[in-house]
């Protein structure tokens, strides 16, 4: 039997050890922390009895994941459930856009930007599924349906500020402007909408939902899928150097590049070692977890009933943020993302009190404190916010890199999304998960197709890793196949 060995549990290092394990290779995960999920934790950070999203919180991409859906894990307990609204972008005028899982829905509330917005998204949504299969693996590779590809190319490579254009109102442009800033980028630049689109589009087929009790079910159900084929993890070990992996055939390292010239230095191939070096970090979150009584008074009501909230005012204003951002500059005013799990989950609340999920895009290792400017964006679009204030969790970029070695200096992105690292990550090449030492791979979110809680580079390096074993077929992939069988 063929053995493996995993290090890290995030969602990717679990997605990749489940992937093995099914394929009958016998595999170890080695987890730093004492806890297993890296960004899918969550947990009690307020008051006792509300739950909190550690990082990850909103999953349109987990729910789409082509290799997610062929698990069963609402078998182990994972249930994704979904808000009335999926999003809300308030404006100062008291006004909001508003995003629905439904295209329809969503386009009659933008008037007369509705059109544009289902120019832009009714397409992808509708074949977001065969997009998937294209765009969740690696760049290089021989498209099934280029006809596809080709709607959404040019598109994602426009800069977000040249889509914006196409809006007439604040409310259209805003609502898509706080869409494109998950990029985690400056918005002006080439395929700067490419992000936005995807959680649009996903979003549009599957709902921006949250799961159920906390994102940690969906490290919780990874790895009883992993327990059943007789995956076993330890935790509390982290791997400083490649003197602490047991000797096995296949090493995974769900971590960052950086991590992973550590671990194995000089026996990286120059030119990989070389590029790693080169891979930048991006910009960081600074997030503030709040206890709340009573909810959010929220200035436009539909904003109390959405599971996301965009606040950044306008289209101009998401855009300078985000470039100071960029720039390595703190904007006064940052964009910060509200996440109100407990209006799909109501569970995570404990009566009248309520946990709010808040982060601000900030620069990169940003030093300074930041829950001040969170705070008062929020009170910004709801008045009378700070009254309702019972308890609050701040985690820095320092504390959020402290608990989790791959949120390099806060950025919670596994890498930059500017230029080329978009989609080459964490280098140019046919085949970017190879460490280029015979069965060793990286299988995080600085690999295709990058950041989010779906498992994709997690699958698509154990798939390269079964290739080398020479146990993986090459084809039918399972983003075409098994996910048919799972729902026929
Ligand atoms: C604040 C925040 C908000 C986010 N919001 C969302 C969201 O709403 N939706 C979404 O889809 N995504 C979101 N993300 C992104 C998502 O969480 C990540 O893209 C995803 O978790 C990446 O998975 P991963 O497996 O590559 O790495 P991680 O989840 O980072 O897991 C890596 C694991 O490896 C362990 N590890 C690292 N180095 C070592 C070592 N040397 N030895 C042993 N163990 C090691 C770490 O402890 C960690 O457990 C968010 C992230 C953050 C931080």
């Amino acid at each position: 039997m063929s053995t493996a060995t995993i290090v890290g549990s995030g969602p990717n290092g679990l997605a990749a050890a489940v992937h093995l394990a099914r394929q009958g290779v016998d595999v170890t995960v080695l987890e730093a922390a004492d806890t297993i999920g890296g960004g899918t934790r969550s947990g009690e950070l307020t008051v006792p009895g509300l739950i909190h999203d550690h990082c990850s919180a909103i999953h349109p991409m987990g729910a789409a994941s082509p290799f997610l859906q062929t698990l069963g894990l609402e078998r182990h307990g994972l249930r994704w459930l979904h808000p009335e609204i999926d999003c809300a972008h308030p404006l100062d005028s008291g006004d909001a856009g508003l995003l629905y899982t439904s295209v329809a829905r969503t386009v009659e509330g933008l008037g007369e930007d509705g059109r544009v917005w289902h120019a832009l998204f009714n397409d992808l949504a509708r074949d977001f599924d065969i997009l998937a299969g294209e765009l969740m693996g690696p760049f290089f590779h021989v498209p099934r349906r280029p006809d596809k590809l080709a709607l959404f190319g040019p598109r994602a490579l426009a800069p977000a500020t040249v889509l914006a254009r196409l809006f007439r109102t604040e409310r259209g442009r805003a609502l898509f402007g706080g869409l494109a800033a998950h990029v985690f980028s400056r918005l002006d630049r080439p395929a700067s909408s490419a992000v936005g689109l995807m959680i649009g589009a996903s979003g549009h087929k599957y709902g921006w939902v949250v799961a159920e009790g906390g994102s940690q079910a969906i490290a919780d159900s990874l790895a009883a899928v992993l327990a059943e084929h007789g995956g076993r993890i330890h935790t509390g070990v982290r791997v400083s150097s490649s003197s602490d992996i047991p000797p096995s055939d296949l090493v995974l390292l769900d971590t960052s590049p950086d991590t992973a010239l550590r671990v194995f230095g000089s026996r990286l191939p120059n030119r990989i070692a070389s590029s790693f070096r080169r891979f930048s970090a991006g910009p960081a979150a600074y997030k503030v977890d709040y206890a709340v009584t009573g909810g959010v008074p929220w200035r436009n009501a539909d904003c109390g009933r959405a599971g996301t909230v965009h606040l950044g005012g306008g289209f101009d204003e998401i855009h300078q943020a985000e470039k100071a951002c960029a720039l390595g500059r703190m904007p006064e005013r940052p964009f910060v993302l509200v996440g109100q799990q407990y209006v799909a989950d109501p569970g995570r609340a404990a009566g009248d009190t309520v946990p709010l999920y808040a982060y601000a895009h900030v620069p990169a290792d940003y030093p300074g404190r930041a829950e001040e400017a969170v705070t008062a964006q929020i009170e910004r679009f709801a008045p009378g916010f700070r009254d309702r204030i019972v308890a609050t969790h701040v985690t820095p970029p320092w504390r959020l890199e402290a608990q989790n070695e791959n949120q390099r200096g806060g950025d919670i992105v596994g890498g930059s999304n500017a230029g080329l690292q978009v989609v080459f990550r964490p280098r140019i090449s046919a085949d970017p998960y190879s460490l280029g030492i015979p069965g060793a791979y990286l299988c995080s979110a600085s690999t295709p197709p990058g950041a989010g809680a779906h498992g994709m580079p997690g699958y698509n390096a154990a798939r390269a890793a079964l290739k080398y074993l020479g146990t993986e077929t090459g084809a039918p992939s399972v983003m075409s196949v098994e996910r048919d069988e799972n729902r026929a």
